[in-house]
């Protein structure tokens, strides 16, 4: 069926707005012509407009596959406001008693139901899949698809069992929408959902307000926190520690020092909890000392800094936290406190979990770890990080741009790292390339019979320093790439074989350096 009606009025008439923002309509349009749809929008963008309206317009009832209780509840609230329709929109989850469920399901079966959230639990519960099965549905929206891959920064097993769920309640279109955007999970999302097709909608990902730094991180990190907060008094701030141990000791610290401060974990009850919340958005609190358990669903535009005592477990985890800051567009200051000791404490904690698992999880933290010690633009290693380009030279607004590193011409390095990656045939990691052109005899470059290459040890005479940085960097320039599906494998690119045919200069900046004291 074809929907022809002028958007713009019905966003003026149901929701109030003027305009639509970003891509939106174009997203709405796809979903009203019946097509799958992948949209990746940062936090705030708009996403839940995107279903919204069209569930709205069209027949039947939208399904929205949503993690959070408390989201949903919430949204339902909103566009029950918007409408006089009652039951317009309902929520099933675990929190419904039996007669709640039937008033649910009357509304539904009545037609009155555009908007129907369900938690992935929900919905795969028999008497549910069974009462959808006769039911007339619109589309199905998958919120958060992020959950699905064991790549993305929250991922949840029953979020894989969505799609043969709808198979077998009955199919119609879909439409996923996540903030997460590399391309690992990208790829996971589409073939779990079976939407490898669908069309998809990529706003950039770039948050030019937000400035970010890392610092290392000393004895004294406790007092370099006190200082920044003292300098920003009064301002809202979050500090992201990995343990809720930490997490109570800094915050008594904090509160020590007459800093209105305040402890959030999974392990306070709930009442605390949302006490707390309030607390920060009346302001009767500054600082949140949390885990990451604080923070989805979390709405307060004017948080002006986000520190992370810890580093954070993948780069995606970091983007989203540090999204925290300056939701208004208002200044977001999002420093980090790094050390090699933290990254090897990370590094052993994995060790008693499925290879599998440990094998996705110590990618996830090295790359954290290079974008932590690495000198280049932070903005253009998290945005190409997010499979975009950020072209600018300089962004001001990272301590690398505002305090750059002298560059080094390392072109012909970059020759010895390409000629490796060819003469390995392309089918090893980063750590294995540089062993190799290192020219270290390691037992499996001896089982690879690799020693006897002409480029073996090619680089004796170069810093060692050098490599790490100038592999990043060259991925960063298109000239290698690192297989997504195959854990990081170097490749050469078109770009990188005609820069072995025609090498010119290629500048570098090498990595901080953090030892620990
Ligand atoms: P996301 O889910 O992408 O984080 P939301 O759907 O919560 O974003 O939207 C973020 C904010 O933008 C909300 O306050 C929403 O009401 C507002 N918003 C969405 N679309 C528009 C629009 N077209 N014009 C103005 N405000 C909008
Ligand atoms: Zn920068």
């Amino acid at each position: 069926m074809a929907y022809n009606v002028n958007l713009t009025q019905t966003l003026k008439s149901l929701f109030g707005f003027d305009k639509f923002k970003g891509d939106q309509e174009a997203i709405i349009r796809n979903v009203l012509d019946g097509n799958d749809t992948f949209v990746l929008m940062p936090t705030g963008g708009g996403k839940s407009l995107c279903y919204q309206l069209p569930s709205l317009i069209m027949e039947g009832t939208a399904i929205v596959i949503s993690p959070l209780i408390a989201l949903m509840k919430n949204q339902v609230d909103v566009i029950t406001n918007l409408s006089d329709v009652r039951g317009i929109a309902h929520y099933l989850n675990s929190s419904l008693n039996k007669s709640a469920i039937d008033q649910v399901k009357a509304d539904i079966r009545e037609g009155r139901t555009k908007l129907l959230y369900v938690a992935p639990e929900s919905l795969t519960k028999e008497d549910n899949v069974g009462f959808l099965k006769s039911v007339k549905i619109s589309f199905y929206a998958i919120d958060e698809a992020h959950c699905i891959s064991e790549w993305g920064h929250d991922f949840r097993p029953e979020y894989r069992r969505i799609r043969p769920i709808i198979n077998e309640i009955g199919a119609a279109p879909i439409i996923a929408l996540t903030a997460t955007a590399t391309d690992k999970v990208r790829t996971d999302i589409k073939k779990n959902l079976a939407i490898i097709d669908a069309n998809e909608f990529k706003s950039s990902f770039n948050r030019p307000n937000l400035y970010y730094e890392v610092r290392p991180k000393t004895k004294d990190v406790d007092k370099d926190i006190i200082k920044f907060i003292k300098l920003h008094q009064g301002k809202s701030g979050i500090i992201y520690c990995l343990s809720r141990k930490k997490v109570e000791e800094l915050a008594a610290i904090l509160k020590a020092n007459d800093i209105k401060a305040a402890p959030y974990h999974a392990g306070l009850d709930s009442a605390t909890r949302s006490q707390t919340q309030d607390d920060f958005l009346v302001e009767k609190i500054d600082v949140i000392v949390a885990t990451i358990a604080f923070g989805m669903g979390i709405d307060k535009p004017d948080v002006r800094f986000v520190i992370h005592y810890d580093i954070p477990k993948s780069l995606e985890g970091y983007y989203q936290e540090t999204g925290r800051a300056g939701r208004d567009g208002g200044e977001g200051l999002c420093i980090t406190f790094y050390s090699n000791k933290d990254l090897q404490k990370l590094d052993k904690f994995m060790e008693g979990k499925p290879v599998a698992e440990q094998d996705i999880g110590r990618q996830l933290l090295q790359e954290t770890a290079a974008y932590a010690e690495s000198s280049v633009c932070r903005r253009k290693m998290l945005l190409h990080y997010f499979g975009e380009n950020y072209d600018k030279e300089n962004c001001d607004n990272c301590d690398n741009c505002i305090h750059p590193k002298r560059k080094i011409e390392a072109g012909k390095e970059l020759v010895i790292v390409l000629k490796s990656i060819v003469g390995i045939k392309e089918n090893f990691r980063v750590d294995y390339v540089i062993d190799f052109i290192e020219g270290r005899e390691t037992d499996e470059i001896i089982a690879h019979k690799h020693h006897n290459l002409e480029m073996f040890g090619a680089g004796e005479d170069s810093d060692e320093k050098i490599w790490r940085p100038l592999i990043r960097q060259a991925v960063i320039a298109g000239y290698i790439r690192k297989e997504v599906e195959n854990y990081g494998l170097l490749k050469i690119t078109p770009e990188g074989k005609k820069y072995l045919k025609n090498p010119v200069p290629f500048m570098i900046v090498l990595d901080a350096e953090f030892n620990d004291d």
